[in-house]
């Protein structure tokens, strides 16, 4: 049984860093009038409150988006926090959306979404904000392999799972391979947390190979707690939107000069 859940994690550091470019990608595809499909393996529940006892039990969103509003990380009209702004007019001012939400943000009528999430309480969860997507209730990569190539042909996939099964790390550039196969002119973005024993590694490693002109996003920041395994976040990107590659070097640069 699955047990992650993400409401501990939302808005933390990892999250701003695929936040922020998944946003960025997505102003960025639906300035173009052509309707697109927006997939996701892994949606989570769509909507957290930054004030549950989740979010309060870890203090993670306190590095996180908090932190980036008080320092200015992103600018005003920066996508995500044009998200972020909507949801928090429409579901209170503690309010943080999860991708799913993100994306509806930027969807528009003509455009279609399939989103996956296999924890029965999180799938019930994101059902009750995501009248905008089909949601399916089985493991993300087997909907992503049947829907895939989707209708819209244009279009973004995100994988962002939560690697309890840590036969993701070997299967995931297999996986993608195929998907990208049927699906060549997809957006392809996969997350993975930069771990301290470098276990990341093998998986990044095959994807580099597989994939030189993809677009690799790492970015380096301390544990949430002493101890912790992950002490960053990666975006790995096939067929990154045209302006997708500044937004990653400007976020890379910013937590480079992190105090
Ligand atoms: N993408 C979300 C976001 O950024 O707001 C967070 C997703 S969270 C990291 C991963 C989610 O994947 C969890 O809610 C978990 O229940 C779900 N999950 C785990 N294995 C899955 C699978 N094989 N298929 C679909 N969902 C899965």
């Amino acid at each position: 049984m699955l047990s992650y859940q993400h409401a501990y994690h939302a808005g933390n550091t990892a999250d701003l860093h695929k936040h922020a470019l998944l946003a960025a990608a997505l102003d960025y595809l639906t300035r173009k009038d052509k309707p697109l499909t927006y997939l996701e393996t892994h949606a989570g529940r769509g909507l957290y409150d930054l004030n549950s006892p989740e979010a309060a039990k870890t203090g993670e969103a306190q590095a996180g988006i908090f932190r980036a509003e008080a320092e200015g990380w992103l600018a005003p009209d920066h996508p995500l926090l044009r998200a972020l702004q909507d949801i928090r007019a429409v579901h209170g001012r503690t309010a943080y959306p999860g991708s799913p939400l993100i994306a509806a943000h930027f969807l528009r009528p003509g455009d279609r979404a399939h989103l996956a999430e296999l924890h029965p309480t999180e799938h019930a969860a994101l059902s009750q904000v995501s009248g905008f997507a089909t949601i399916h209730r089985e493991d993300g990569f087997r909907m992503a392999q049947a829907v895939c190539p989707p209708t819209p042909r244009r279009g973004m996939l995100l994988i962002d799972p939560s690697y309890e099964i840590k036969a993701d790390y070997d299967s995931l550039p297999r996986i993608i391979g195929q998907i990208a196969r049927k699906w060549n002119v997809g957006v392809i973005a996969l997350w993975y947390p930069i771990l301290a024993d470098g276990r990341h590694e093998t998986m990044t490693g095959a994807l580099r190979t597989a994939y030189p002109d993809a677009l690799i996003s790492e970015v380096d920041f301390p544990p949430a707690r002493p101890g912790h395994a992950m002490i960053g976040s990666g975006m790995f990107i096939l067929n990154p939107p045209w302006s997708l590659a500044q937004e990653a070097a400007r976020l890379e640069k910013l937590f480079r000069q992190l105090p």
